[in-house]
């Protein structure tokens, strides 16, 4: 067991600043609060907190960290009090222990592989501080460390299971793989021991055949880069066993086949020294089709950097290699807790949270890792939202996000395809705000571009900027087509049919280089019907019998293209100020239903296109049914109402006339929404109406 002294001594080997008098103060506290409670493997309990605040030290973190680890089973297992904590270490450390003590207790309900998923999505929701999702890590670390005291072996599994399901994928998460390793080793042990004992020993095997050959690899390797005057540090290990025996799995290879069970890192000074260790490897061996990745220039979504190969080494032999500086290989061990490791030179007292100047170097530096720091930013601020994507992918977004900027942060391709969504299960539209834990599935249709509807609800600048850029190159091309169809209205008005020279006579007239700029012209309405006509054909406006422009459409909805043809859907009549979505079937227009439309659910196959009304849009059809006592002047009454309002009766129809009450179904043309809520609300002022209500 580590005693008070080492652990200290720990901690001041990278902060000398820390706080000893608090360190101290919690080592006592817990000691006293935890008495004489027993591990399983028989160590006083106290030893486990102690422990988990060692591993966090290895991490180099900060004091307030430290003690939380010390502290944290105190309220859970001892009769101590967050009071009682507040009161002897302050609001932090109250604050960080109460975070570490939720979390603990979230964790006894998981079972099956649904609430796994819950409860990663809890754990990261609720770690506001991140340093209380790096304690509970550790805590489990150390738990799964001494795994094996516990006697009950259904107990041992199901720790081994969620350690597996939830805590080595949240280490992944945050790019903390020194953690994930250590745990998936010890919980395939534990949930696979006849798989792990017959890949540990063929591992042995290895080494008994070819003595060092880890060694003398790593060291061709070194010697070849010295060669050529790279200096860089070699390390070479065989693959987890966890991670040989997922592989042997997931690509239905037997241990033979799998020839990379070796693999190297090279740690090099700078950024240039990686790219020129790759060219130097890649001259010596043939590389590995297919296997090599280029982090750096790309990271990883949790702010992984590194340059992945693998190549055919001597013996026919893959090994793979993993190239990085010094820099990337901490980030690479530690994850996000290598942003809040004291960092010597700055003195952690000189911010009363040292997280904070922690934020502003990651803000400083933030060009190599962005991804990182919006995780950051999430811990900080609370300003972003988790949802998760059907097979459990965590994305992150900013809050107000919606299901379009979730698609485009997948994957653009994901994005341009976007129909619908759904939201838990549920069919929602694509302007939904996404809430902390959302599930989202993304409907998609190869057929379906970019809307330029989507601009007005998408919050991510990775949504905005993929949308704008696709509407840009699609706008003339459909402005043209929109042109193109007036031009087709304008020719059939005039007075005779056109030569063949026609068009490139008008062309010279107008001063316009071809067709396309004539049907832009046209659609952007820079040039007027008359001036088309007379280009055409001049002096045809004259001749009597010209057909006038046709009407303009009341209707106009954002969303559509210009020119696309839509219907207002029978099934619920939308009428302005609805909200409407757009349901798109091959070969005819776009039915525009309520949100609210039962039929919706029939098109779930159909694409689907985000809707709404246009500002000047006016005058619609509303489908309403009324139930009025069966007494004369009652219907007089009714069309009074509707006369007052303005609105005009369509078609009225009895569906029932049974007893004291008669039901009328009526078509009703109104404005929009208001109008037509003013309307029901005048029904059923009345003391004729008993219900009035749109169908
Ligand atoms: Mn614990």
């Amino acid at each position: 067991m580590l005693r008070q002294y080492e652990l200290l001594e720990k901690v001041r080997s990278y902060d000398p600043d820390a706080d000893e008098a608090m360190i101290n103060r919690a080592y006592v506290f817990s000691m006293q609060k935890h008495g004489s409670q027993k591990r399983a493997s028989g160590d006083p309990y106290f030893s486990h907190p102690i422990e988990v605040a060692g591993i966090l030290t290895d991490l180099r973190l900060d004091d307030e960290t430290i003690v939380t680890a010390i502290l944290h089973d105190t309220i859970e297992d001892t009769v101590a009090t967050p009071e009682e904590i507040e009161k002897v270490f302050g609001k932090n450390i109250a604050r960080l222990v109460d975070g570490v003590t939720k979390l603990s207790k979230i964790e006894a309900q998981s079972e099956s592989q649904r609430a796994a998923e819950n409860l990663r999505k809890f754990l990261l929701a609720m770690s506001s501080d991140i340093r209380v999702l790096l304690v509970k890590l550790a805590d489990r670390l150390h738990n799964m460390r001494t795994l094996h005291f516990i006697r009950n072996e259904d107990k041992r599994k199901r720790i081994a299971r969620e350690t597996m399901d939830i805590y080595a994928p949240l280490a992944e998460r945050i790019g903390m793989y020194e953690f994930m390793q250590e745990m998936q080793t010890l919980a395939f042990r534990e949930l696979e021991p006849d798989a792990y004992a017959s890949i540990s020993r063929r591992l042995e095997q290895l080494h008994k055949g070819d003595g060092d050959l880890i060694e003398r690899i790593g060291r061709g390797i070194k010697a070849h880069l010295e060669a050529h005057g790279l200096e860089a540090e070699l390390q070479g290990r065989e693959k987890h066993p966890y991670s040989i025996w997922r592989k042997m799995a997931e690509r239905h290879v037997s241990f033979e086949q799998l020839s990379d069970v070796m693999a190297f890192r090279a740690i090099v000074d700078s950024l240039d020294g990686c790219y020129r260790t790759l060219g130097l490897i890649h001259q010596r061996w043939p590389m590995v089709p297919g296997r090599f990745k280029d982090y750096i220039s790309t990271p990883k979504r949790n702010g992984y950097s590194s340059l992945h190969t693998s190549v055919i080494h001597d013996e026919q032999m893959r090994i793979e290699i993993q190239i990085r500086t010094r820099e990337m290989h901490v980030q690479a061990e530690h994850g996000l807790a290598a942003h809040w490791a004291y960092k010597e030179g700055k003195p952690a007292a000189k911010t009363q949270h040292p997280w904070i100047s922690d934020l502003i170097e990651i803000l400083e530096h933030a060009g190599s890792a962005e991804e990182l720091l919006e995780h950051t930013r999430m811990a900080m601020y609370q300003d972003r939202i988790f949802a998760f994507t059907p097979k459990g992918e965590l994305i992150q977004l900013p809050k107000g996000a919606t299901p379009v900027d979730f698609a485009y942060a997948v994957h653009t391709d994901l994005g341009d395809q976007t129909v619908g969504a759904k939201v838990n299960g549920r069919v929602m539209p694509l302007r939904t705000p996404l809430d902390n834990g959302d599930q989202v599935e993304i409907l998609v249709s190869r057929a379906q571009h970019p809307q330029p509807s989507w601009l007005n609800f998408v919050v991510t600048g990775k949504a905005r900027a993929k949308i704008r850029r696709f509407v840009k190159s699609k706008e003339r091309e459909e402005t043209v087509a929109l042109g193109r169809k007036i031009f087709d209205e304008i020719v059939q008005r005039l007075p005779g049919a056109l030569g063949w020279e026609a068009m490139a006579e008008a062309l010279k007239r107008l001063n316009l280089h071809d067709d396309d700029s004539l049907m832009e012209a046209i659609a952007l309405k820079r040039i007027d019907d008359v001036h088309v006509m007379e280009a055409l054909m001049p002096g045809s406006t004259g001749v009597a019998g010209v057909q006038p422009p046709p009407q303009r459409q009341a209707i106009s909805i954002k969303g559509l293209t210009p020119g696309v043809a839509f219907d207002l859907a029978e099934c619920c009549h939308p009428i302005p100020g609805d909200r409407i979505v757009g349901l798109r079937r091959e070969g005819t227009g776009i039915e525009v239903h309520t949100i609210g439309c039962q039929r919706l659910a029939d098109g779930i196959d159909a694409d689907w296109v985000d809707l709404a009304w246009g500002d000047e849009s006016d005058g619609g059809t509303a489908r309403l049914c009324i139930v009025i006592k069966n007494e004369p002047g009652s219907l007089a009454t009714i069309t009074g109402v509707l006369g007052n309002h303005g609105a005009n009766i369509v078609s009225l129809d009895q569906t029932n006339r049974d007893g004291a009450f008669h039901t009328f179904n009526l078509d009703v043309e109104v404005h929009n929404i208001q109008h037509l809520m003013r309307i029901l609300a005048g029904l059923r002022a009345t003391d004729v109406v008993s219900t009035a209500e749109r169908l």
